[in-house]
Parts: C-alpha cells; structure tokens; sequence
C-alpha cells in the first residue's frame, strides 16, 4: 500500500471508532462529547487531506525541470544545462503536542508527515496520553509500521528530557510544537545551542482581538463571539480573548451577547445538552479567577458570571466583563478560559493601536464589518496569520494554520502544511 493509501486507511479506522475516540476525550479534558465527536472528524480529515496531497506534484518525488537562462559567452563550449528540483522528506520528525486538541494536533502534524515520507515520534500532554494512545493503536491496525509513527507517553520530567533529546539530536532533522511561547521559546534555544541546525515548527499561544465596527451586523457579529469565545471553554489558542467594541454598538452587542451567554449550559461533557465543560485543572480555573478579580479591581464590571461555578473545582462560569483596560491581564495576555474581556473604541486607527500595544502575539484576529472596504483593508493592516471577517470559526484543513510574531512559525494544514516536512534539492546537469 502507498503512503496515501495507508493515511485513508487509518482515517477509516479512525471513524470507525469515533464514538470511542470521542468518549476518551472528553474524560481526558472535559469538553463536551459533540465537540469531541467534532474534533474526531477534524482530525481525520488532515488524514484524508494529505493522502491526497502525497499523490500531487508538490508532494514528493514531484519537482520541476527548468532549462536555465544562461546565455553561451563565445569561448564556453557548452551551451546547455538543466536544472532539476526535488522535494525530498525532511527525514525523522520529533513533535510534542497539547491536551487541548489531544486528537487532531497530532493528525495535523504526522499526516502531513506521512504524506512527505517522514517518521515521526510524538510525545502528547502528560494531561491526554490516552487519546494519543488510542490514535497509535489505530494506525497500526490501518498498517502504518512501527517506527513510522510512534508515540512516547511521559511524564514532566522526562518530558523536559525529551524536548532537549528531539532538539539536539542530530538524528532527528524537524521539531514540530504546538503550547504555550513560554515553551515554544525554550525549545528554540535549545534547537539553537546544540545539535545540527533543524527546522521548526512552532504554533504557539494566541490572545486573539475581536472588533465589532459600528457597521457590524450585530447578530452575526454574536454568533461569531460565542462561536469563538467558547468553544472547549475557551481553551484553545484561536479563541477571541480581548474585545474591542465600537462605542455606538457596545449596549447592543453586550446585551445580546449575554442573552447567548446565559444559554450555555455548563456540566458534565458526557450529559446531553452540556455545552461547556470544566477547564482542565483547577490551576487553570484559579488563574481565570485571578484575571477577572484584578480587572474588577481596575474597574471593570461583571455583566455574567465573574465566579467559580458550583458544579466542581474546575469549572468558571461563563463571563461577561465590560470596561476592561489594555493594563489588565485578563486583556493583554492569553486566558484559556471563559471569559468575554470588553472596552470600547472609537475609530479604525484606535482599535489598531490597542491591539498592536497590548500583545505582541499573531495568531488569529476577528472583526465585524459589512463594509466592503474594511473586509479588505483592515484585514492587510492587522499583524496576525489569520483573520476571521464576520466568522468565528476559521481552523480547517484546507486553510494554512500559523501565527507570526510571538505566536509562532510555520503552518499547519493546506498544502503549507506539507511543504514544512519537505527540503527542496536543487541539481544542475550540465550537458551538451
Ligand atoms: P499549555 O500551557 O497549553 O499546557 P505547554 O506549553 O505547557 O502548553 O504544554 C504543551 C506541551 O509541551 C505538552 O505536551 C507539555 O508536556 C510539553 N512541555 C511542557 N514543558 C516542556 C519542556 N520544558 N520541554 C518540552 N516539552 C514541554
């Protein structure tokens, strides 16, 4: 079987066991089981998507025969030459992947990985081995060898082992990371000081701005809120993190915004109708509660939620905050939790310059228009890798997934994706 085809495979075996899949993630990290069902489908569709890719010109063994320009000065005796480009695999891949996607993360990475004729070695959060596990078992069972995919399950110490080994080891030419920059960070350094010089791939942490303009249609700008804002509880690095609301529309969308708010259902993930379950570790609540205490401190007002919830330690209730300033933490810094943290704005140039001085992270950015102008314009002036226009769900495998900035390098998905686990060689044949 080729490559392509043992990708189709082990994506069938995959959905063959979705329910399973789905009811693992969601004891793993507590998102409700239609978004675990979600991300089952998710994941197995990088694995379609570069079973095909691996097939196209792009892919391996494509390339380009290109007869060169050169023009014969009198005294050379030969005359032609043609150059010949190779995408070749990277070769042995090291990924370390997190417990927010504990499925599709990693089918992000080692499909795209496959396809390219690459191996790889995965070692998932100490928090989602199981998932991980799981996902392994499958493949094999689609017929990928051992060795091609493998996954190392670790606890934080040896983790910590394992990101050096993957980054100085000159056996291994690619790392792949998606967490926080603090991480994203460290393993950049060590990439750096030891071992041959490797290619990168970081998606790192986000705080993503959500604008609505005055021309905004106001229901769909909600819709896009709640979409992105709440999704796995506000636990993944393209969640909208700091609102910025145009002053005339501020009392509408904050009031049909809570309206929406006070639907959510917060609970158990395996209970039908739960539409938000816990954050991942009590830590994790306790950090969300110390943002929004110190943004109500400067000021800001609790319009929902603002408290623990009583279901258990981990959960925080869906929140509403207005009148936050760019000072607060809970607006200038990433917060992995569920909370709408909103100020206002007056002009295009304002809204700008409160995101660019508030954050250095580019990942995803949203805004609400219906102006034709701002669809286009203000998108080339905002500094991230993705932008979602009157949308609030914009991760897919056909769209090119990274940031810039503190955010990260690379991208994930589309045929971008591919290329990350491709090195082009260049041949010169001089013949006559
Ligand atoms: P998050 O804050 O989203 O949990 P982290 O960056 O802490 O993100 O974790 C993402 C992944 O990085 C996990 O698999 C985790 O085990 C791993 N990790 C954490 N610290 C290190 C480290 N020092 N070296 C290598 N991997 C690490």
């Amino acid at each position: 079987m080729h490559r392509g085809g043992l990708l189709k495979s082990w994506a069938s075996h995959i959905r063959q066991n979705k329910k399973d899949l789905a009811t693992l993630m969601t004891y793993e990290c507590g998102k409700p089981l239609p978004e675990s069902l979600g991300e089952v489908e998710y994941g197995a569709s990088f694995l379609d998507f570069y079973a095909s890719e691996c097939l196209r010109p792009n892919g391996l063994g494509g390339g380009t025969i290109i007869p060169t320009p050169f023009v014969k000065p009198p005294s050379v005796k030969n005359t032609r030459g043609t150059v010949m480009t190779y995408n070749e695999a990277v070769g042995v891949c090291g990924f370390i992947t997190p417990w927010n996607f504990p499925l599709a993360m990693i089918t992000r990475k080692v499909g795209p990985a496959i396809a390219a004729g690459c191996t790889s070695l995965v070692k998932p959060s100490e928090l989602t081995p199981l998932t991980a596990m799981a996902l392994e078992v499958l493949a094999r069972r689609a017929g990928v060898p051992e060795g091609v995919f493998n996954v190392l399950t670790l606890g934080e110490e040896d983790t910590r082992r394992f990101g050096e080994v993957i980054c100085t080891d000159d056996r291994v030419k690619k790392i792949s990371f998606t967490g926080s920059t603090r991480v994203g960070k460290i393993l950049l350094k060590q990439c750096a000081e030891g071992g041959i010089v490797k290619k990168a791939s970081m998606e790192l942490g986000g705080n993503a701005p959500f604008v609505v303009f005055s021309d905004a249609d106001i229901d769909v700008a909600v819709k896009a809120a709640m979409a992105s804002k709440f999704r796995n509880a506000g636990q993944t690095c393209v969640c909208s993190d700091r609102f910025l609301i145009h002053e005339d529309v501020e009392e509408e969308f904050l009031e049909k915004l809570v309206g929406e708010v006070k639907k959510i259902k917060v609970g158990d993930g395996m209970v039908a109708g739960v539409t938000m379950g816990p954050l991942i570790s009590t830590k994790a609540r306790e950090g969300v509660e110390e943002k929004v205490k110190e943004a109500v401190a400067n000021g800001a007002e609790v319009l929902v939620g603002g408290e623990r919830h009583e279901f258990g330690e981990q959960y925080y209730m869906p929140t509403v905050l207005k009148g936050v300033i760019k000072e607060d933490n809970i607006f200038k810094t990433e917060t992995f939790g569920p909370v709408v943290a909103s100020m206002t704005f007056s002009s295009d140039d304002e809204a700008l310059d409160i995101i660019k001085s508030s954050s250095k992270t580019g990942l995803a950015s949203y805004y609400c228009t219906q102006s034709a102008d701002r669809m286009f314009n203000f998108s080339r002036r905002l500094e991230h890798g993705m932008v979602g226009v009157n949308e609030g769900i914009i991760s897919s495998v056909v769209a090119p997934f990274g940031g810039v900035g503190e955010s990260g390098i690379g991208r994930e998905g589309n045929s971008s994706g591919m290329r990350e686990y491709l090195e082009e060689k260049y041949v010169f044949v001089n013949h006559n």
